[in-house]
This record gives structure tokens, C-alpha cells and sequence, in this order.
């Protein structure tokens, strides 16, 4: 066998790299990835599997087609991805750096920008886990960013930015900006798709991956149509496949169940709000998505103790000092969560 050091091999900006952090902990209710907890029973068309040896449609022209008419946007300014993490790898792959977000944010930002060799520029939130608009606009003006990425509600601080400094970023920027919409469903904030037609340089990236569909692997960029044509140009011709369209397309016929879901779910937020509000040492960020960021002392050891409890919440002490990030799940999970979570603060676990 050769002796081949593939770490040697490997590209630079690869080198320092890690695999995205999948391991699955087995736990009796998982709430670690912001997954919806229903699960909406779909067939999709028979039909599908008697034609699997064929290629997908590589437009995905039906499921275009139902989100044009969901959304109200035109097919021409639709862009499907296997998950919106690869509309993500496309735009930075389309229009490289420099990348520009705030942090914390999704993190999927600055892996694929370090992961594609591109310059990534990360600017802190303010105390308030608003953007620091001086800050922001001075970074747009020093290094002139190709794309600007704004997780709006934020993820993982659950928040929305104001309105007002992302119009502000987007009319300052020669680049692109990108309202990452993942949330928007959960929020009482319209989202930006409504100002689509008025501002070329903005893009919004939506998913159903929050809303129940997380395993489809489909998510959508909307932007003016030119820039769609470019996006389009690194595309993988089949990056969607056959029983997502399929699937998806089924799931846009659900449109009054997800949504009555979706009040669920955010009916649960306020209650597990008030709830986490009331236990000792803990305290809940206010929330706009189908997840809620808490402070708890010594929150390393609360998770591995709610994990002993039965339950899989995401640690993110090192990113928001001595935080945890639940996300919502149906009212006996909610509840299950909160017991254990008391135990795991009280000591006992
Ligand atoms: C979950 C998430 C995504 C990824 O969504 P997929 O469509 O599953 O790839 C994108 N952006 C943010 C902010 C997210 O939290």
C-alpha cells in the first residue's frame, strides 16, 4: 500500500475544516435540530415509481409551479435546492467572496465559504442580538461584499433583525443580500418576500424543512430572475430528485394543515417561554421561530444531563456563553422537556 498522507493532499482551506457535526444521540424526544415534530402522512403519485428509472425533470416545472402559485412569485424567479444549504453553496459558488454575515448565525455561511476558499466576514450582533448596523455598514464599505447573508429570525438567537437596518444594508450594498427565510413561517414579521420586486440586489431563501419536510431536502431561492440565470449556471442538473418533487408537490396540497401546525407550534413557543421564565437560573430569549435560545448555569453540564433525561436539546455554549437551544416539539414533548429539564438543574439526574 502507498504511504499517501491525504491530509497533506487535500486543499488548504479544506485542511482546517471539520465534517458538519451529525451525530445522532439517541434520546426519547429530540429536539436538537428544529424539526417540526408532526409528521404529515403523504403518497406521493404512484406513478413516480414506475418511471424511477428516468431521470427527474431537471426543472422541477410542477413544483415551481405550486410554489409560484403558494407564493405569488413567478416560476422565472424560482430557484429549487436540495435543501437550502446547497442554494447556499450555488450563490457562493455563482458569485464567491467576500461572504459577509453577522454572528452567531447558521453556521452553514461560513463552512461553505471556508469550504469553496472564499473570504468570510463575520460581524457580532449587538447586545440585543440586532445587527450592529455601524459595524455592518462599515464592513460593506472596507471590503464591498459580494453576498451578505441575514438569517431573519436568527438562528440560533431566535430573533428577527429590524426591518429597517436590513433595507439600510441592502440599499448600501453593491452585492448581493440574502434574507435567509428558513423561520419566516413561525414569525409575526411578514419577511421580505413583499419587497422582492423593489430591490434587485435582494434574494430570500425559504425551506420545508422547518415545517415539517426536513427529510425531502427541498429549499427555494427567490430573487430577480437574472440572478437566478446565474445562480442556475453551477446547478448540478439533477439536484432535486424524483420522490422530493414528488412528495413536495403533495405537500403544497396541505397548505391549511402545515399551517395549522404551524399556529401549534407557536402557541407551544409562548407557553414553553413563560415556562422556561419561571424556572430558577434559566432565561429564555424571546423567540420568533420554532426554536428558543436559553441561558442556564453551567450549560454544558445541563445538556449532558437532559440528554440522561431523555431529552436531545443543542448546546451552544460556545457560541452564546452558557446557552441551549430547545426547539419546539408537540405539548407532551414540551412538557416531558420541561420536567426533565428541571431535574437536570436540580441535580438529580
Ligand atoms: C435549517 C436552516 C437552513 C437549512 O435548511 P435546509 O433547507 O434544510 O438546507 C437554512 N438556513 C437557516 C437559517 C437554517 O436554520
Amino acid at each position: 500500500m502507498k504511504d499517501i498522507d491525504f491530509l497533506k493532499l487535500v486543499k488548504s482551506n479544506i485542511r482546517s475544516l471539520r465534517p458538519y457535526e451529525t451525530k445522532e444521540i439517541p434520546c426519547r424526544v429530540k429536539l436538537d435540530a428544529n424539526e417540526s415534530p408532526y409528521c404529515i402522512d403523504i403518497t406521493p403519485d404512484k406513478k413516480i415509481l414506475q418511471r424511477i428509472n428516468r431521470y427527474p425533470d431537471p426543472e422541477a416545472v410542477k413544483l415551481k409551479k405550486a410554489i409560484s402559485m403558494a407564493l405569488k412569485v413567478n416560476s422565472a424567479n424560482i430557484l429549487l435546492g436540495n435543501g437550502s444549504d446547497e442554494l447556499i453553496y450555488y450563490l457562493i459558488t455563482a458569485f464567491g467572496g467576500p461572504v459577509l454575515y453577522p454572528i452567531p448565525t447558521f453556521s452553514m455561511y461560513g463552512i461553505i465559504s471556508q469550504a469553496l476558499g472564499e473570504k468570510n466576514i463575520e460581524i457580532p450582533l449587538n447586545e440585543d442580538f440586532d445587527l450592529d448596523i455601524d459595524n455592518m455598514l462599515a464592513a460593506i464599505k472596507k471590503y464591498n461584499p459580494k453576498l451578505i447573508f441575514l438569517s431573519s429570525p436568527n438562528n440560533p438567537t431566535g430573533n428577527c433583525f429590524s426591518a429597517e437596518r436590513i433595507l439600510k444594508i441592502i440599499e448600501t450594498s453593491k452585492g448581493i443580500v440574502i434574507a435567509d427565510e428558513a423561520y419566516q413561517p413561525f414569525s409575526s414579521d411578514k419577511g421580505f418576500l413583499p419587497l422582492l420586486k423593489d430591490y434587485r440586489n435582494l434574494a430570500i431563501l425559504r425551506t420545508l424543512s422547518k415545517i415539517g419536510f426536513a427529510g425531502l431536502r427541498v429549499g427555494f431561492l427567490l430573487a430577480d430572475k437574472d440572478l437566478i440565470n446565474e445562480v442556475n449556471k453551477v446547478r448540478l442538473p439533477f439536484n432535486l430528485n424524483a420522490l422530493s418533487q414528488a412528495v413536495a408537490l403533495e405537500a403544497f396540497k396541505n397548505k391549511r394543515l402545515i399551517e395549522s401546525q404551524i399556529k401549534n407550534i407557536t402557541s407551544e413557543r409562548e407557553r414553553l417561554f413563560e415556562e422556561l421564565s419561571r424556572i430558577n437560573n434559566v432565561s429564555p430569549y424571546p423567540s420568533e421561530a420554532n426554536f428558543i435560545l436559553f441561558k442556564t448555569k453551567n450549560a454544558d453540564i445541563v445538556f449532558k444531563k437532559l440528554i440522561k433525561n431523555g431529552v436531545l436539546v443543542r448546546n451552544l455554549s460556545s457560541v452564546v456563553k452558557d446557552s441551549l437551544r430547545v426547539t419546539i416539539g408537540t405539548h407532551g414533548e414540551n412538557n416531558f422537556f420541561i420536567k426533565a429539564l428541571k431535574k437536570s438543574i436540580g441535580g438529580k439526574a
